[in-house]
């Protein structure tokens, strides 16, 4: 199965592996990026967390190689 995952260092990013974000997962994000118009998506495989309508990537949210807790790529 091709990797749907935005990030270029995921190899397990699959479509199945391709959510909308939780609210609870929402809630862990930095502050600038909470506003209701935001639509993001998760990849479960590696935490990556981005923009579901560009795929641009905002950082990674207990991701197995990052770790526990959100870590954004750019403020
Ligand atoms: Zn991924």
């Amino acid at each position: 199965m091709p990797s749907r995952c935005p990030s270029k260092d995921c190899s397990g990013g699959g479509e199945n592996r391709q959510k909308k974000i939780k609210v609870d997962q929402f809630s862990e994000l930095s502050d600038y990026l909470k506003k209701p118009a935001m639509d993001l998506s998760r990849c479960s495989y590696c935490g990556c967390v981005y923009e579901t309508r560009n795929q641009r990537i905002l950082g990674f949210l207990d991701g197995g190689v990052v770790g526990e807790g959100w870590k954004p790529i750019t403020e």
